[in-house]
Formats: structure tokens, sequence, C-alpha cells
């Protein structure tokens, strides 16, 4: 069985998730094949994907795409975007209605067979503190995202594409200015020289 089948499968946070505010149950949100030239490493999924069983259906979603300078069809065609998060299930929100961390056993049981099972991306997005520190070590998010050109074209260090960040956005005009064409030129080259291999 395929490493996606074993995620669809994957209910090792039941008793956990069951105990959120939210109450849910396990629904792995598994959206990446063999091959695609851009992973986007993200957190988890949220709410609207976990009903949908799609990621990134919602207003980050929209943010991202527009960030990567991708339409839907291209964003969710998984020949082109692998997603690979932290958690594969959406993790709950608390007693305030905030996010829960995506646990810690997700990535521990399912990330490098995962990665492994894309293959070798062109471009690799980094979405957030989770993904960055377990694919670089500790670090801060702004600094990452600030020093983008050490590790571009091959990753880029993001901030979460969520309307919580809608401030830090305006407080880093550089992001937007700099980092943001090119990223959009990595994506667009990345996928014009796989579409003609
Ligand atoms: S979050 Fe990951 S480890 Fe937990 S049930 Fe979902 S797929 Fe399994």
């Amino acid at each position: 069985m395929a490493v996606t089948d074993d995620i669809r499968a994957c209910r090792l946070c039941a008793d956990r998730f069951a105990a959120t505010h939210t109450g849910h149950r396990p629904s792995p949100v598994v959206w990446f094949d063999t091959g695609a030239p851009i992973v986007v490493a993200s957190q988890a999924p949220g709410m609207r994907a976990h009903l949908s069983g799609k990621p990134f259906d919602d207003p980050s979603g929209v943010r991202l795409r527009d960030w990567m300078g991708l339409d839907e069809a291209a964003f969710w065609n998984t020949d082109n975007v692998a997603i690979v998060p932290m958690g594969f299930c959406f993790p709950g929100y608390d007693a305030k209605g905030s996010d829960i961390a995506p646990p810690r056993i997700c990535a521990k049981t399912w990330r490098e067979a995962a990665l492994a099972h894309v293959g070798s991306p062109r471009i690799t997005l980094l979405i957030g503190g989770y993904a960055q520190d377990w694919h670089l070590g500790r670090g801060r998010v702004t600094d990452r995202v600030r020093d983008w050109k050490a590790l571009a074209p091959d990753v880029f260090c993001l901030p979460h594409p969520s309307w919580r960040n809608t401030a830090w956005l305006k407080r880093h005009p550089w992001f937007e200015a700099e980092v943001l064409p090119a990223l959009r030129a990595a994506i667009s080259t990345a996928l014009r020289t796989t579409a003609t291999r």
C-alpha cells in the first residue's frame, strides 16, 4: 500500500482530537503525488479544509495562491504542487477558539515517507514556524523570511498566509516588494521546465 493510503487510514490522534474543544475525528487531508516540482510544507488543515477534504480551501489559500502566482486549477493539481503539512489532520480549536498546534506524532510518523514519496522537488515552500523548525532547526520566522536569498530559489521560507498575519505583512513591506516577485518567478520557471521535460 502506498504511503498516501496509509496516511488516509491513519487514526493515531483519535483520542487527542476527541478531547479538543471541537471534539472531531481524524480526517487526513492527503494531497500529494510523486514528481510534483513544488512542495508546500505547511502547518495543518484548517476547519474548512477538514470539512471539504481539500487543503487551503479557505482565505489562507486565496492569499497563498496569490503569493505563488497560481490559479486554483494549477494549485490543486498534484502534478504541480504537493501539499505536505506538519499535521495531515485538522488539529482542532482550544476553548478560546485558537488553533491547536499540529500533533508532533504526525511528522514523526509520516513526514519522511511522504516527502520521499514526492521525490526531489525543484522548490520547497516552508510555511510558518512548525515546518521551518522541522526542516531547518529552530529559528525565527521573520529572520528566515527576510534572509530569503540564502536558500532561494530552491527553498522559500514564508509566513503563514492566515489573516492573523495581515499586520505582519503590513509591517514588512519588503516581503511583497522583494520576496513575492522572486517566488513567483521561481515557481513559473519550475512549472515551465517540468512541463517541457
Ligand atoms: S494528524 Fe497525522 S498522525 Fe494524527 S491522525 Fe491525522 S494523519 Fe494520523
